[in-house]
């Protein structure tokens, strides 16, 4: 396919894009999005204040199209973020819904108004102006900042072509799916799988603009077929289906339920599918890699794993000395390398950081992963902040979390390491008590420390245990770990 979006080409009349009782046909889309690409063509870097909203689509789409490369950025940003990204991504005009007020790091460059709407549907279909699937850059998407200051990630359309691709095969992803989201708009997941993916089927997408558990019912018991989620929300939808046979029929009745952006804990798997019927299925990605694996819609079951790799991508699994482990036991743990189409072209001015990001041609992720015998990876935490090393044993933050949520008085978990004489690192817990009329007593340090060497063994249980009221998360829902301070 030698064009990003041929529903858009053939100005198609189905249903693009629904934002509330908003909506596009792909016909009206090219119609709203190739003025704005006109009037952008040119400009070497565009800014996109990116609303959950239809405007931020046909923003993107007019970014797109102009061949012009668009720096999402959050609308919830704090300044000194805001700050670092304007300074690192120099764009040369910024994006925004019409009447949107903007920081002022972003007000005062040149500004186009993005027209939602636009001419009648049955004038000329507007000529598109840039089409190809080739190297160029599309998106410079930020880093979720989750273990330092967000990377701007330069990804070419050569590269969200081929993961889109890749999803659809995974996924069987058609034009006749509608994908129901809630999903912020400024990241990979959100923008380029919530949006663009069904852009390039052909399909449509139905946003919410914030996520509910009652959204979500609505949604997927109309025509919605797949829903696309971060772990906090299958938390909720997980809590709430136990009590809601209308959620439960509605999750029960979707094509697809999909997780990603970080792990979704086993209990939340278990609890949906108890209510539910239903697995969810889990695919693993990076702003840098697009994505890399999944469980496929067509495959066995594999709960608690991220999957197989995607049609095209190299995984592997690297050991400390830098070899390759060929092992597929379940047990031994190595760093993912990645290599294939899917990935970025670079960091934006960082020559340096892109080349001690590569291995030979392999992305090093930073995640760590064992492989099943069936060859599903399973993430066992991140190197940098989830890998502790207690008394001689590498442990993963995971499983002891896994564990700690498994017990009923515990409502979300952390796991991290600090200096310890003796062990050399100790295992700290940071724990938010479950509340509510079914949650019992809280739980003791002592009775969680058990708890957790009963399940798993001895050695992983915890040293220190901290109770706290909510564990610090970014807009994604990510735990952020560098905020945990005792
Ligand atoms: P930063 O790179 O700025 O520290 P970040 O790594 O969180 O932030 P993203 O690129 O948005 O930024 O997230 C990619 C990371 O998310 C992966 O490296 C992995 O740790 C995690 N992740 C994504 N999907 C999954 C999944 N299904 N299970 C576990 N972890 C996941
Ligand atoms: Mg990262």
């Amino acid at each position: 396919m030698n064009v990003l979006f041929p529903a858009l080409h053939d100005a198609s009349p189905a249903i693009a894009l629904r934002f509330g009782d908003r909506a596009l046909s792909y016909r009206e889309l090219a119609a709203a999005a190739a003025p704005l690409a006109g009037r952008i063509a040119g400009e070497s870097r565009v800014a996109l204040w990116a609303t959950p909203t239809l405007e931020t689509a046909v923003g993107t789409v007019a970014a797109l199209l102009a061949g012009v490369a668009a720096v999402p950025v959050n609308p919830r940003i704090g300044e000194s973020e805001l700050a670092h990204i304007v300074a690192d991504s120099t764009p040369s005009l910024v994006l925004a819904a019409p009447g949107e007020e903007l920081p002022a790091a972003l007000a005062a460059l040149p500004r186009a108004d993005i027209e939602a709407a636009g001419p009648a549907a049955d004038s000329e279909p507007a000529p598109l102006p840039y089409e190809p699937v080739d190297e160029t850059p599309a998106l410079v998407v930020y880093t979720s900042g989750t273990t330092g200051p967000p990377k701007g990630v330069v990804l070419s359309r050569r590269a969200i072509a081929h993961t889109l691709d890749a999803l659809e095969d995974a996924w069987q992803w058609t034009a006749a799916d509608v994908l129901v989201h809630a999903l912020p708009l400024f990241h990979v997941h959100g923008l380029i799988l919530g949006i663009l993916g069904p852009l390039r089927r052909g399909g449509s997408v139905h946003h919410l603009g914030r996520f509910s558990t009652e959204g979500v019912a609505r949604e997927l018991s109309a025509d919605g077929t797949m829903l696309f989620g971060v772990p906090t929300m299958y938390h909720r939808l997980a809590a709430e289906a136990g009590r809601d046979p209308v959620l439960a029929k509605a999750l029960a009745g979707a094509r697809l339920l999909v997780s990603g952006s970080a792990a979704l804990p086993l209990t939340d798997h278990q609890r949906l599918a108890a209510a539910t019927g239903r697995r969810v299925i889990e695919r693993y990605g990076m702003t840098e890699t697009l994505m890399n694996t999944s469980v496929r819609a067509d495959g066995p079951e594999a709960t608690g794993t991220v999957g197989v790799p995607l049609p095209g991508v190299y995984v592997r699994l690297v050991d400390d000395t830098g070899q390759a482990i060929e092992a597929s036991d379940g047990e031994t743990v190595g760093e993912i390398q990645v290599r294939g189409p899917n990935l970025f072209t670079e960091y934006l001015n960082r020559p340096d950081a892109t080349s001690a990001a590569f291995d030979g041609g392999w992305f090093r992720t930073g995640d760590m992963a064992v492989r099943d015998p069936a060859g599903n990876y399973r993430i066992v935490g991140r190197k940098a902040t989830d890998l502790i090393k207690s008394g001689g044993y590498k442990i993963g933050a995971g499983e002891i979390e896994n564990a700690l949520l498994a017990h009923p008085g515990v409502a979300e978990a952390a796991v991290t390491g600090e200096p310890d004489e003796d062990l050399g690192e100790r295992i700290v817990a940071w724990v938010v008590p479950a509340t509510g009329p079914d949650a019992g007593p809280a739980p003791t340090a002592e009775e969680l420390a058990e708890h957790v060497a009963r399940q798993l063994a001895p050695h992983k249980r915890p040293r220190v245990v901290h109770f706290l009221t909510a564990l610090p998360r970014n807009d994604m829902g990510k735990i952020l770990k560098r905020d945990l301070h005792a």
